[in-house]
């Protein structure tokens, strides 16, 4: 079986940025597992492993369009210190929600001086061309369930 539309894929991965650094890695841990062709993951590596079959390893480098998409300045805010009353031990790099009129969304806080804090809520990866280490580990045909609701269920799944 090869990697197709509406494969459930297992695969290891190790992300590296354009520096060389390890960004993100499944060594040692569990692999990916995800449904091919729902955008469970990032576009261009879904249409990089198209194909694939068990046991293949390829190296890719996807640009930002086809990853986490460009960086846009106007989604880098700062905020007064008191504004992050209640939260301990704030700190640059920390992940929090910010509440907008489109409800929450994901922030991290890239600054903090004097009692004016920098968030940023552009994907940590955002701008930044991602080079993949893959390798495919297992491959097999989703569910009907899987597919109705567009993603692989695991036993660690709520339904
Ligand atoms: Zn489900």
């Amino acid at each position: 079986m090869k990697i197709a539309k509406d494969a459930v894929v297992s695969m290891h991965y190790t992300l590296k940025n354009p520096a060389g650094e390890i960004v993100d890695s499944s060594e040692g841990q569990e692999p990916l597992v995800f449904l091919q062709g729902h955008g469970n993951i990032i576009p261009g590596l879904e249409a990089a492993i198209e194909g694939k079959a068990v046991g293949d390893t390829l190296d890719v480098t996807i640009p930002p369009a086809e990853g986490y998409g460009d960086r846009h300045d106007e989604l880098v805010q700062k905020a007064p210190l008191n504004a992050f009353e209640g939260i301990d031990d704030l700190a640059v790099g920390m992940q929090l929600e910010a509440m907008t009129e489109q409800g929450p969304v994901p922030v991290h806080i890239t600054a903090i001086e004097g009692d004016e804090v920098t968030v940023d809520g552009n994907h940590q990866l955002a701008g930044v061309e991602l080079n993949f280490n893959i390798k495919v580990e297992n491959i097999r045909e989703a569910t009907a369930d899987e597919l109705e609701h567009g993603h692989v269920h695991t036993e660690a799944c709520s339904h």
